[in-house]
């Protein structure tokens, strides 16, 4: 049987490289915490982001809404869907609302600065998140851009939540 662990690594892994294949690096996503963050953790820099980050990436019921946001992304892009997901997926459909829905379950699992930081990014289209809403790049990200902006906050309720951890880490950094 494969351990949590192992599980854990895989799936890890699986997200990082399909981030990486879908136009979205760790340091965009850093990038996005920054922003958010800056008023509220004094000195924080894009090693301490990717902490956070990282930690979101672990988390199983995060893995999960990532990895299944972004194979729904890849099959629309191949066309292989059935007829109305499919059309909603070509239109980015704005009353579909499921992805961000899954972005909001997302960022529920770190509290309330989390939901309300991704609603924020979402209606600012922050950073990379502009980019991943460009429709003339031929690219379907309905998915991917709640679940960028998701993760993002998330790594925002996890700087909240852990005060003391993050710093320490910023004391290590400097
Ligand atoms: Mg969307």
């Amino acid at each position: 049987m494969v351990s949590y662990e192992e599980l854990d690594k895989q799936y890890y892994e699986h997200i990082i490289r399909n981030l990486k294949d879908r136009g979205v690096e760790l340091e965009d996503i850093a990038e996005i915490v920054i922003f958010l963050e800056k008023d509220y953790v004094k000195g924080l820099n894009n090693d301490v982001a990717i902490h956070a980050i990282k930690k979101v990436l672990h988390k199983r019921e995060a893995q999960n809404a990532i990895m299944t946001g972004i194979e729904l992304d890849v099959l629309a892009e191949k066309g292989l869907l059935s007829a109305p997901m499919q059309r909603i997926m070509e239109t980015d459909e704005s009353t579909y609302g499921i992805d961000e829905n899954m972005a909001i379950t997302l960022a529920s699992l770190y509290g309330s600065v989390s939901v309300t930081n991704y609603g924020y990014v979402d209606k600012l289209k922050h950073g990379v998140l502009g980019k991943l809403n460009d429709k003339s790049t031929g690219k379907i990200n309905v998915f991917l851009d709640d679940l960028v902006g998701a993760i993002a906050a998330g790594a925002c309720g996890w700087l909240a939540h852990n005060e003391v951890v993050v710093q320490e880490l910023l004391k290590m950094d400097n």
